[in-house]
């Protein structure tokens, strides 16, 4: 498999040889999987439009290079073991109480340099005297961090067993403290480590006009100077060769501090942002008190926060509530509790109980898939076609507004029955958010569905946002006052106002064709396949009672 992924990779590289050590396999199935639109949707880490306001800017408290590209792969690969993250969790909670640790932790990590790059540079010969030296650094200060948690009770969860101080004396032997990039110009092998090396530079660096004469007439001071370059040069490989020979040490150390970084991180943040220790169950409850979405509570000035309360009867949650009320916020922060929880971290709540998933979905946002030729509404079905084809009951589901992208009925007709569907044979926990407050009277004929709204009211035209989430549904959909608050001109507003009751007459009239034609069919049904000459009076006479109580039940 290596050889053809390689082939693979030398072929998307034409020109430019890259060189790869080694690959890591990952086996998803040990992981919660979620797809490329879902980590644009839920915007887990930094991309081209939006890095900011990612997940990855707000929880990153990494030191180090390393330690940042192991968080960077646990938001994109959260577990789905509850012993492993009951694990995690232990260590951050520890870490939390013993702040003096994790502040000594942190004061070393700052000394720690991009291990992993410097490592894959001495494996490929390209490493130079900068680099060791920075190895160096970085090596003595993980030996300190290995020691503080050696001499704690985290070295239950670590189990450290790297001996790198050889190494570190090696380096320290050889390589100058201020030795630069380049090889070419010498002077970065230290005193006393040869003498032939010693002597060379004493001829070398010695002034005296005489013997100057005397060696430029030998052409013998250009050869020292060449003599020393090749001696340290020969010094310098031997040390990458050993090196290269300690490569696994080197990546375990690397791997390690990552890792210790990462967990320090998460306490950090636990004390930033005063999250809570999750707890997990599997009964498909997801409880959360005071849950918040932690971006954007970051970025705006009053967040609310809200509550969730599913459990395994009412596991579909119907959000209604107008534009702009908070309907995708709230389904995105559950979302990330749920992430971050199976990252290992604490979360934002005051308390949440939670089940492990197994695979998020999501159709969020409007995004059109242009160069490939499809149309919104083309793109959130095929995105509804991969949740409801792969998700299993241990999965999340998030329907952000679905069937927005075409006309009111075929929308709310496509809604109604995919939350059927999900009710009825997925049966996993998913939020589904709308502002067609009608939706919500789904809940009387789809027992797992759970009702709730964003409240919003009014006050003299004006719509109030009040961000909370409430059991119910919506009354109304608002959606002039949201337009109101965008500037429009007074007049289209007043003359929407004025459509909007026009068309609540029209949608009233054809009600009403709807039912006449009902009654016309029913009764159509009873007269067609029946001969009159066969009918005996009385026969006649109760056709005509049954027909006046089909009229009678429509009129009432
Ligand atoms: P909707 O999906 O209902 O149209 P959004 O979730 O996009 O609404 O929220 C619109 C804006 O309202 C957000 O950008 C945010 O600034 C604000 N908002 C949302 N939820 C909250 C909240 N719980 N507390 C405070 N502000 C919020
Ligand atoms: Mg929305």
């Amino acid at each position: 498999v290596d050889n053809i992924l390689l082939e693979y990779f030398n072929y998307l590289n034409q020109g430019n040889k890259i060189i790869y050590n080694q690959f890591n396999t990952i086996d998803f199935d040990l992981y919660l999987q979620f797809s490329d639109a879902t980590i644009d949707a839920l915007n887990l880490i930094p991309n081209k439009k939006n890095s900011e306001g990612s997940l990855f800017n707000t929880i990153n408290f990494t030191s180090t290079a390393i330690g940042k590209r192991y968080l960077l792969y646990n938001i994109l690969h959260p577990l789905i073991e509850v012993e492993e993250l009951n694990e995690r969790l232990n260590i951050v909670e520890y870490l939390n109480n013993d702040f003096i640790l994790s502040k000594q932790i942190g004061e070393e990590l700052e000394n720690i340099y991009d291990m992993e790059r410097i490592i894959s540079k001495i494996s490929d010969h390209s490493a130079n005297p900068k680099d060791l030296n920075q190895l160096k650094h970085s090596l003595i200060a993980s030996s300190k961090i290995f020691e503080l948690i050696t001499n704690s009770q985290l070295n239950s969860f670590f189990h450290i067993n790297i001996k790198i101080e050889r190494l570190i004396e090696k380096i320290n032997f050889l390589i100058k403290e201020d030795a630069t990039t380049s090889l070419k110009e010498g002077n970065f092998i230290n005193q006393n480590v040869s003498e032939q090396l010693d002597e060379l530079r004493l001829l070398a660096n010695n002034s005296a006009d005489w013997f100057d004469e005397y060696l430029k007439e030998q052409q013998a001071l250009k050869n020292a100077t060449n003599q020393i370059v090749e001696i340290e040069k020969e010094f310098f490989s031997n040390l990458i060769l050993e090196l290269i020979n300690n490569l696994d040490l080197l990546k375990s150390t690397s791997q390690l501090i990552a890792k210790i970084d990462f967990f320090n991180s998460l306490s950090i943040l636990t004390k930033k942002f005063y999250l809570t220790r999750p707890s997990f169950n599997n009964e498909k409850e997801m409880n959360i008190q005071q849950g918040y979405h932690i971006v954007i509570k970051n970025l705006v000035e009053n967040f609310i926060d809200n509550d969730t309360n599913i459990n395994n009867n009412e596991f579909i949650y119907l959000i209604t509530g107008p534009n702009m009320s908070g309907k995708s916020t709230f389904m995105r922060q559950n979302a990330l509790i749920a992430i971050m929880a199976q990252i290992g971290s604490f979360v934002p709540a005051k308390s949440a109980n939670l089940p492990i998933f197994d695979k998020i979905f999501t159709r969020i946002g409007a995004h059109d898939d242009l160069m490939q030729g499809s149309s919104t509404f083309m793109v959130e079905m095929q995105e509804c076609a991969y949740a409801l084809n792969n998700a299993t009951e241990n999965s999340l589901i998030l329907l952000d507004e679905l069937g927005r992208g075409t006309s009111t009925f075929d929308g709310m007709s496509l809604a109604a029955s995919i939350i059927d569907y999900i009710a009825r044979h997925i049966k996993c926990i998913t939020f589904f958010s709308t502002h067609y407050h009608e939706l919500a009277e789904l809940d009387k004929e789809i027992d797992s569905i759970k009702n709730v709204f964003v409240d919003a009211k009014e006050e003299q035209g004006n719509i109030l946002f009040l961000h909370k989430v409430k059991d119910g549904n919506a009354q109304q959909s608002y959606g002039i006052s949201v337009a109101k608050l965008a500037n429009l001109p007074f007049e289209v507003i007043n003359n929407a106002k004025n459509f909007m009751q026009k068309l609540d007459k029209v949608e009233l009239q054809q009600t009403k064709i709807e039912e006449e034609n009902q009654v016309l069919l029913a009764i159509k049904s009873k007269l067609y396949n029946l001969n009159p000459d066969d009918l005996r009076p009385i026969e006649a006479l109760n056709l005509i009672y049954e027909i006046k109580e089909i009229i009678d039940r429509d009129d009432n």
